[in-house]
């Protein structure tokens, strides 16, 4: 009896050792930040500009027969000023590709602001350190106060976790409590905070974390510095190397972006293409999503350096489509209905609906500070009448928590 009860109580499986985790030899661990060197920012924007008409053809007929993957290379070409006149025929096959994997759907996700605490000092972001306003971290029945009213929104099952940095405050035992708190209202749990050890992102896929969101912001390595002058943010390898962790540890669904205008935004697609290749080929067990957002005005004040229009960004989610006829392509609320419906069918797989951007948000907790302005302020059931609208499902359960 005693041997049984030992066996029915025998201890998880012990957490494995992470090569990526940092060590005495390396401060920052191991991962893409070895490599990014390698690539020339300047030279990579001479090569998206040396594009010609042939080259897109060329390209455009090697993606048609379909029998390799394109190069980042090959995606560059996509996105230079040479593939405008093609323009029509990217929406076609990004549409035709997008259709093959994912069907005629939307799948629908909202976001819960559990913290705007952050020790960082992002000259671009409302929740700066430097920003003299009242902070806000829920408290666990806060956090379950806001599943109940996003539940009165519609019938979510993808929620993200998004919580500003501030590791005393947010660190692991707090995420972990979140998650066990949302847990019996959603069954698929995606956290975007601050980069974590792969050790740490281990412990929280054994607590229901299903996928990790984060923003590398630029790629540029210059001008990461001059954007984010403090904190741990500070210390570009740390936080490029992070998704190289998130890997390592089994997450199971790993998003990426980089913030659109900060800095040339076709060399941050290109470096973001070169970086999804490199995860793939290495974490092939994980899923992976690309974040395509566009600055918008925040309590900062910091204007975009670097303008994408509509059509350059719609470009690029074409372009993306046809690299990677696999990878999840998301829209936040931060881009406007119309813009959001007409691209919904053309690459899109995933989008937010009924987003608010501060801690509290859905529960209307007064005056918290908003990370950025929202552009499509439509109800989750006006979205989802758009989808509908063009002939889509939207999706709002792809998966289950008893595949944890
Ligand atoms: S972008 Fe993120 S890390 Fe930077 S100040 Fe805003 S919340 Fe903090």
């Amino acid at each position: 009896m005693r041997s049984m009860t030992l066996n029915m109580t025998s201890s998880p499986k012990s957490m494995p050792h992470f090569k990526a985790d940092p060590d005495s030899s390396a401060v920052f661990g191991h991962g893409f930040a070895d490599v990014i060197d390698n690539w020339s920012w300047d030279e990579t924007i001479r090569q998206v500009e040396r594009a010609t008409d042939d080259d897109v053809r060329r390209v455009l007929a090697k993606a048609v027969r379909n029998v390799k993957p394109l190069t980042p290379d090959e995606f560059a070409i996509l996105i230079s000023d040479a593939a405008d006149t093609r323009l029509e025929d990217m929406a076609r096959l990004s549409q035709t590709f997008t259709r093959e994997r994912f069907g005629k759907t939307v799948s629908l996700y909202i976001p819960m602001y559990v913290s705007n605490a952050c020790t960082n000092k992002c000259v671009y972001c409302g929740f700066n350190h430097d920003n003299p306003f009242g902070r806000t971290t829920l408290s666990m029945a806060q956090v379950e106060a806001e599943c109940q009213a996003i539940r009165r929104l519609g019938p979510f099952e993808n929620l993200l976790i998004v919580a500003g940095e501030y590791p005393s405050l947010c660190g692991i035992d707090y995420l972990e409590k979140v998650l066990h708190t949302v847990r019996p209202y959603f069954h698929n749990l995606t956290i975007e905070v601050q980069p974590m050890r792969a050790a740490d992102y281990w412990r929280l896929t054994h607590s229901g974390l299903n996928g990790v969101v984060c923003f590398q912001e630029t790629y540029h390595r210059e001008a990461y510095r001059r954007y984010h002058p403090r904190g741990m943010k500070s210390h570009f390898d740390w936080r490029l190397n992070g998704f190289d962790r998130m890997g390592e540890a089994g997450v199971h669904k790993i998003g990426m972006g980089a913030l659109l205008g900060l800095e040339d935004w076709r060399g941050d697609a290109v470096m973001l293409a070169r970086h999804l290749r490199w995860l793939q080929q290495r974490y092939w067990k994980s899923r992976y999503s690309v974040n395509l957002p566009r600055m918008r005005p925040s309590e900062s004040g910091f204007q975009p350096v670097s303008i994408i229009s509509d059509r350059e960004l719609a470009k690029l989610t074409f372009a993306f489509r046809i690299f990677d006829h696999d990878v999840d392509i998301s829209y936040s609320t931060r881009e406007a209905p119309f813009f959001r419906d007409n691209i919904m069918t053309l690459g899109v797989t995933s989008m937010s609906a009924g987003s608010q951007t501060e801690p509290g948000g859905y529960c209307s907790t007064p005056e918290a500070l908003e990370q950025f302005e929202v552009s499509d302020n439509r109800s989750p059931a006006e979205v989802e009448a758009a989808i509908r609208s063009r002939g889509y499902d939207p999706v709002w359960k792809d998966w289950d928590s008893i595949f944890d």
